[in-house]
């Protein structure tokens, strides 16, 4: 049965919760007929297109309607959310040549120009007007066909979005369900924003199921006191976050069985999970069972994973990132692309059903990184993921990046994206951004500029303005929190910026 098959069979279910966020709750029932309404539309107003369509807002369950309502009409969805900067929507808007735009949060502040935009109000009217409309499900995007489309940051300065169809998700799905621990009744705490893959672990395992997501905000986050509220009355079975969030819910000692009575799994992916987060989590929830889970949004959110046993805590080495899902392959190879032996450090390559389609729009950096291999007279896809780790008895470890790319807070980011964007700015003449780490964790980035006018005065002002116009141009989790400005960027020896000089300055 295809994944929205599956999803749309629930909505017989009376009062069955599809997603609670804040004081809403949206049923499969409502999801279902509303879903069916917008798609409706969407296919009389769009024949014959197929073009992505942009769904703006943040964590309110109209996305949620609005996604499916898209797949259903047979285009792909791209969340854009609304922390995103302007100029990045531009960029999206510019590489998607996406035409209509369902915004859920205001759009005033942003210009989509020709664009076809449907704010909440709009989108409620359509609904009541095409409700009860029998929908043709021939239109659904299915098979090798875009089901959804997440943008990430790019070293050139511009995102690229990750085209990934409905046959690697429906894949994900399957695998997703089978790592999960599922009873009668499961609720999904939803952490990431839908503009981030590892959202889609926890909608899609849990719609697929039949069980309810639980939603949780940036303003929560932000608010402890307020996120424990909402946790106390969530009934939560299944947390999905990255182990950053974990992190930070865990410093305060109310987090615990009283907050959470009915959490039995917790599944991390986006970053590597510190042994000290999971002892805590064992020690304060007892028979919980906590999952390491591995990969990249090009390959579908993760393709590897593991429950963590006491065993592995009390070892040497790092947690190990898991075992391959069936239909894939993990490959580790040298700089030379020569297959690597078990236990051999090199670069992560991961080959089979989940790799998708590569960067939409974009051949040249798809090249770069995907390529297609014959597996026994069937094609299959593969991509060069650019993290390092090595292969012991079968289980994957993970031992960093080979480039620029970093983690912070859950949330992946090119040093070189902040890099080009700061050199836009009318004042900056070059400028290098580097990890500052504490406890071996990334603790926040620092900048270092150089400015076309090295009169000008360096100081307190200067850094606000520069970081005031960041904004315009990279969402806010990205800005750097420290920048330093220098009169020249030092060079190593191989005539390159020395990074590490600047790193030891901090
Ligand atoms: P994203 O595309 O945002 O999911 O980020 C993918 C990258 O996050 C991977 O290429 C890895 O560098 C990192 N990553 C994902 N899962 C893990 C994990 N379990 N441990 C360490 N790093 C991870």
């Amino acid at each position: 049965m295809q994944l929205i098959d599956k999803i749309d069979s629930f909505s017989s279910c009376r009062d069955r919760a599809a997603y609670i966020y804040r004081e809403e709750t949206l049923y499969y029932r409502d999801l279902k007929e509303k879903s069916d309404a917008l798609a409706n539309y969407i296919i009389s107003s769009f024949e014959n297109d197929k073009t992505p369509i942009i769904v703006f807002g943040h964590k309110q369950s109209m996305m949620l309607i609005c996604f499916i309502a898209c797949v259903k009409s047979g285009h792909p969805y791209i969340p854009v959310d609304s922390s995103m900067s302007q100029e990045r929507i531009k960029d999206i808007l510019e590489n998607s040549k996406s035409k209509l735009i369902l915004s859920i949060n205001d759009t005033d502040y942003v210009d989509f120009s020709d664009k076809v935009i449907m704010n909440v109000h709009d989108i409620e009217n359509i609904i009541k007007k095409f409700n009860g409309q029998k929908l043709d499900r021939n239109f659904m995007v299915c098979g090798d066909e875009t089901f959804y489309i997440i943008y990430t940051s790019g070293s050139t300065g511009k995102p690229k979005g990750v085209a990934v169809t409905a046959s690697n998700l429906e894949s994900f799905v399957k695998w997703g369900l089978s790592i999960s621990r599922l009873e009668d009744k499961n609720v999904f705490m939803n952490q990431a924003p839908f503009s981030f893959d590892l959202s889609v672990m926890g909608t899609y395992i849990s719609l697929a199921s039949g069980s309810t997501i639980y939603s949780i905000d940036k303003d929560m986050i932000e608010n402890l006191k307020e996120l424990f509220y909402y946790f106390k009355c969530s009934g939560v079975t299944n947390w999905v976050s990255t182990p950053s969030f974990m992190e930070l819910c865990l410093a305060s000692e109310k987090f615990n069985r009283e907050l959470l009575p009915n959490l039995r799994q917790a599944l991390f992916c986006g970053e590597s999970l510190p042994k000290d987060c999971v002892r805590t989590l064992k020690e304060r929830f007892k028979d919980i069972t906590v999952t390491n889970s591995y990969g990249p949004t090009e390959a579908t959110v993760a393709v590897t994973s593991i429950d963590i046993t006491d065993e592995m805590l009390e070892k040497q080495d790092d947690l190990p990132v898991g075992n391959v899902k069936k239909d894939c392959r993990i490959i580790i190879e040298d700089e030379n692309r020569s297959i690597l032996e078990e236990c051999k450090k090199g670069e992560i390559v991961i080959a089979g059903s989940s790799v998708s389609k590569g960067y939409y729009r974009n051949e040249k950096m798809t090249d770069k990184n995907f390529f297609e291999t014959n597996e026994n007279g069937v094609l299959r896809r593969g991509y060069r993921t650019g993290d390092k780790g090595y292969l012991k008895n079968g289980i994957l470890y993970y031992c960093g990046r080979m480039d620029f790319q970093i983690k912070l807070n859950g949330f992946r980011i090119e040093l070189e994206d902040i890099e080009n964007n700061l050199r836009k700015l009318d004042s900056v003449k070059n400028a290098v951004a580097v990890p500052v780490y504490k406890n071996d964790k990334i603790f926040y980035i620092a900048s270092f500029v150089v400015l076309n006018d090295r009169t000008c005065d360096k100081s307190f002002k200067q850094v606000l303005k520069i970081k005031k116009e960041l904004k315009k141009y990279i969402p806010e989790y990205m800005i750097p929190r420290k920048i330093l400005i220098k009169d020249f960027l030092p060079m190593n020896a191989n005539g390159k910026i020395d990074r590490k000089l600047l790193m030891e300055e901090i």
